[in-house]
């Protein structure tokens, strides 16, 4: 039984519907309604319009609807998090972690958004008698596409980002959790959030298609790399700016002097919450020989601690999308036929029906396993012992991603150099995952991980066109370079560029 499943659409006209169910428990969720071309397009309309509106408010006006929704989080926070439990199998700590980023999130850019988008003045190092002003316009329509292993939080958060910028924003939710998204219109919705400036369209890669061939301004994709690519190909073909947030194989390097203890839990965490499905997850180990057996050992330890199963109270919950399921599983029959050995796991969970792989654990893995090069996106840690840790940077480099990676080691120092040397869109030392936590940083992938970033103040500039407005101070009647064009302005030139840049006191004040 799919999770997703396409039935008679029940209703008259063209729309298509899809079942939901539980991955946990297999039940009924709900059924959506695929939003068509034309849904999209009237709801581009209707975006628009609000719009004009919306970016005339102060920057305090738009932050207290946004506070507001703050509010209808914590009033119906246990209503939300159970929909996230029921279409995603998730652990309830999981579920809820995703309604604390919310409000965070709400609270961060509320409050500082006016300050990060304030125009700027920049002093210009040569042109004296011009002034400059930086002005943070709004883009107008953002498509928000998004995925189904944090349902709430990745549509919340861009959405959050891209409204207090002034944009209206309509949020396309994965197929496979479309009522976590639904449930952000309506925490919205009930925020008094004008109509219009914020729409949820439900449905599925054809909704997703038909939102990035509509009017919009920018795409902010969150998903896998074959989806990025599409979208990327897509806004070429219209020159709309996208960001494009995908998968990852992040690599975790383990120096001989880390804290085993706290090392082997945050492989233990990095790699089996949210069931392994976060972008950010601990996708692979390389340890340093000498304290290989006893870091194994430990993490093998703690894997064989974790509760699994449906009810909301285990520690490491369903596969989310039952079509995730075949790729772990092939990746690990890939890695048993290449000569890894199975330590943990290694198989579907014989005591649940639903959709549960058990956490597991390889060892003797090498490069030529798929285990090591594709993304898994599920409860899997292969662990591979190399000589030292030049081995473990040059193996941790050699990926097609770039999203994220972690360094273990008591020097802090050493920590900070070999994560520098990571080709990786961020690193962590000493700790996993914690971008997304961190408000301020900007998160983003190198290579197919991903184009551009979310967050911080970086991600909120990225949902506005930064426009430069230059003004003359003076007023004279006409600038040296305008026209005429005369010999004695070309030698003029050609004397100021040789006092400029031509003497070393020139270059001082150039
Ligand atoms: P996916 O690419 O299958 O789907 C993501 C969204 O794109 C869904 O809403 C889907 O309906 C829509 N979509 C599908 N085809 C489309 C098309 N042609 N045009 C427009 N939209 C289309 O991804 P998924 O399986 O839902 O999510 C898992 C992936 O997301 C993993 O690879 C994971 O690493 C990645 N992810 C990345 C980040 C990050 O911040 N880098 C965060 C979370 C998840």
């Amino acid at each position: 039984m799919a999770v997703v499943e396409a039935i008679q659409a029940e209703r008259a006209g063209d729309r298509r519907r899809l079942r939901v169910a539980s991955p946990a428990t297999l039940e009924p969720v709900g059924e959506i309604d695929v939003a068509t071309p034309d849904d999209v397009h009237a709801a581009v309309e209707r975006a628009r319009k609000a719009q004009t509106a919306w970016a005339e408010l102060p920057f305090r006006e738009r932050g207290r609807f946004l506070e507001r929704a703050i509010d209808v989080l914590l009033s119906r926070e246990e209503e939300l998090v159970d929909t996230i439990i029921a279409e995603t199998g998730k652990p309830r700590a999981e579920a809820l972690a995703e309604i604390v980023t919310s409000c965070d999130a709400l609270q961060f850019y509320a409050r500082r958004a006016e300050g990060m988008l304030a125009d700027r003045s920049v002093p210009l190092h040569l042109l004296k008698t011009k002034k400059l002003r930086i002005v943070y316009q709004p883009l107008g329509v953002v498509g928000i596409i998004t995925p189904w292993n944090f349902p709430f939080i990745l549509s919340l958060n861009p959405s959050a980002q891209a409204l207090m910028a002034g944009n209206a924003v309509l949020l396309k939710p994965s197929e496979v959790t479309p009522f976590s998204g639904r449930l952000v219109a309506e925490v919205f919705e009930a925020a008094g959030l004008p109509e219009g400036v914020f729409q949820c369209l439900s449905g599925d890669g054809e909704t997703g298609a038909a939102l990035v061939g509509a009017d919009v301004d920018k795409i902010s994709f969150t998903g896998s790399v074959a989806t990025g690519r599409k979208i990327a190909v897509a806004c070429a073909e219209r020159l709309v700016p996208c960001t494009l947030e995908l998968g990852g194989k992040d690599p975790m390097v383990v120096c001989a002097d880390a804290d085993l203890e706290r090392a082997s839990a945050g492989a233990v965490f990095g790699a089996f919450s949210n069931g392994g499905q976060v972008c950010t997850s601990t996708e692979r180990v390389y340890v340093v020989d000498e304290v290989a057996d006893a870091f194994v050992r430990k993490v093998v330890e703690k894997t064989g601690e974790l509760r699994q199963g449906p009810g909301g109270e285990s520690d490491v919950g369903a596969v989310i999308d039952p079509a995730q399921l075949d790729i772990i599983e092939s990746h690990v029959a890939d890695a048993r036929r290449k000569g890894a050995r199975v330590l943990c796991g290694g198989r579907r969970n014989p005591e649940w029906e639903g959709h549960y792989y058990e956490p597991t654990v390889l060892a003797d893995v090498t490069h030529d396993m798929d285990v090591m090069r594709e993304e898994t996106f599920g409860p899997v840690l292969p662990i591979m012992a190399v000589r030292d840790e030049d081995e473990a940077l040059a193996l941790a480099n050699d990926t097609s991603y770039g999203l994220n990676a972690n360094v273990w080691t008591r020097d802090k120092r050493k920590g900070l150099g070999l994560a520098r040397r990571l080709a990786s869109g961020s690193a962590v030392v000493n700790d996993c995952m914690v971008t997304y936590g961190v408000t301020e940083s900007p998160f983003g992938g190198r290579r197919d991980s991903g184009i551009g970033q979310v967050n911080g103040e970086t991600g909120l500039r990225g949902y506005c066109h930064a426009q430069s407005i230059v003004v003359d101070r003076f007023g004279s009647k006409s600038e040296f370079l305008w026209f005429p064009y005369t010999a004695r302005k070309s030698k003029t030139m050609r004397r100021l560029m040789r006092l400029l840049w031509g003497t070393p006191l020139g270059r001082l004040l150039s």
